[in-house]
């Protein structure tokens, strides 16, 4: 869609309500209310305006500072690894890849491989090991990896499609593999920072420009998470001590700057490409293309397979491999 600077002709929309000016720089809470304050102009323009008027033009309609707009798009950045700025108001207060809906939250205490452990005690599932050729033969599927081959009769692909891209798979479509290059990852990274003791209780910071900052209870160390552009500037910026021994002091903890920050980033891992999938229009077209199973029998699954629905996060990821097992089951039971 273009967009127009819709700000001028926008403003005279607003039919005399007042919006009082707001200035959220160094309010912990600046970005939740800068999002209700254009939650607010989008009523008063109504959905056809909405539709053609950028973040930016809306945060200058609801008289916020320039300040608060840049801490409303950094914020949004960290949760949907793009810099909204340019996307219609419409969509940024409607599309739940943009800006997921509130709810309940959940912590996986030994991370994200918890789930996978879990489930390789109970199955003959081989960790760490990096499959290299799908193909289709015959009655079934042949996967190859560096420490042997397996036959199948169905088989699920759930790497993400930018790293399924070291994958040989001569069966799929090259039309099929360009959808899949569109469903690009943003730039993620992680810093652990070290603490001179474990953190007493749970804290949460926002570092505009950085990245959300955790300290969880009884852990000694904070974890920094940087999406977007951010996560290309993490590493420099962790490289300074003093800059990030000051910011975690902020979370009211204290640093260890003896021991080494580790950096992690996601967008240079072979087996990863990025965080997940970016919030690009037209998702849609791509996801459906990437997921079309290939000759009846290698299926898709993964968050960037169903990229046209709700939120680029583990559920979504969830519900992708229900989708394919239940699509197998149907398939099996012909
Ligand atoms: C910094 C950060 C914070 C996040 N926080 C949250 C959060 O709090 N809550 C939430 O719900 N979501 C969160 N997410 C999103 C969540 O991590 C993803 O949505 C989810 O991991 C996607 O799952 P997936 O199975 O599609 O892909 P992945 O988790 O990327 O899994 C794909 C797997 O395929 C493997 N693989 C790739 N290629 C090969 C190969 N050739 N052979 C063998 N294996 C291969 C990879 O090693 C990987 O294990 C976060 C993401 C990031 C980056």
């Amino acid at each position: 869609m273009r967009l127009v600077d819709g700000a001028q002709i926008a403003a005279g929309w607003l039919d005399g309500e007042t919006l009082q000016p707001l200035d959220c720089e160094g309010d912990p809470t600046g970005p939740l209310r800068a999002e209700r304050l254009i939650a607010g102009v989008y009523r008063s323009l109504g959905v056809f305006m909405a539709e053609r008027l950028a973040v930016t033009g809306a945060v200058r309609i609801a008289g916020a500072s320039v300040a608060t707009g840049d801490l409303l798009r950094g914020w949004t950045e960290q949760i949907a690894g793009i810099d909204p700025g340019a996307e219609t108001l419409a969509r940024y207060l409607t599309d739940a890849a943009v800006r997921p809906p509130p709810g309940e939250k959940h912590l996986l205490p030994g991370g994200m491989t918890t789930p996978l452990e879990k489930v390789a005690a109970q199955l003959p599932v081989t960790l760490r090991t990096t499959v290299r050729h799908i193909s289709i033969d015959g009655a079934g599927v042949v996967v190859r990896s560096e420490t042997g081959q397996i036959r199948a009769r169905h088989v699920i692909l759930t790497a993400p499609p930018s790293v399924a891209h070291a994958i040989d798979l001569p069966d799929m479509p090259a039309a099929q593999r360009a959808a899949g290059d569109q469903l690009r990852a943003i730039p993620a990274a992680v810093a652990i920072l070290p603490l001179g003791e474990a953190a007493a209780g749970d804290s949460f910071a926002y570092v505009p420009g950085v990245g959300f900052l955790t300290a969880n209870d009884g852990q000694e160390h904070a974890t920094l998470v940087a999406k977007g552009a951010p996560a290309y500037r993490l590493r420099g910026w962790t490289r300074d001590r003093a800059a990030w021994a000051k910011t975690v002091t902020a979370l009211g903890v204290q640093p260890d700057n003896r021991r080494e920050v580790i950096v992690r980033e996601w967008h240079d891992d072979p087996l990863a490409g990025g965080g997940f999938t970016a919030p690009v229009e037209p998702a849609g077209d791509a996801a459906r293309q990437w997921r079309t199973p290939v000759g009846g029998r290698l299926h898709m699954a993964g968050e960037a397979a169903w990229a046209d629905e709700g939120h680029p996060y583990v559920d979504r990821a969830w519900h992708s491999g229900r989708r394919a097992v239940d699509a197998i089951l149907e398939e099996l039971s012909r």
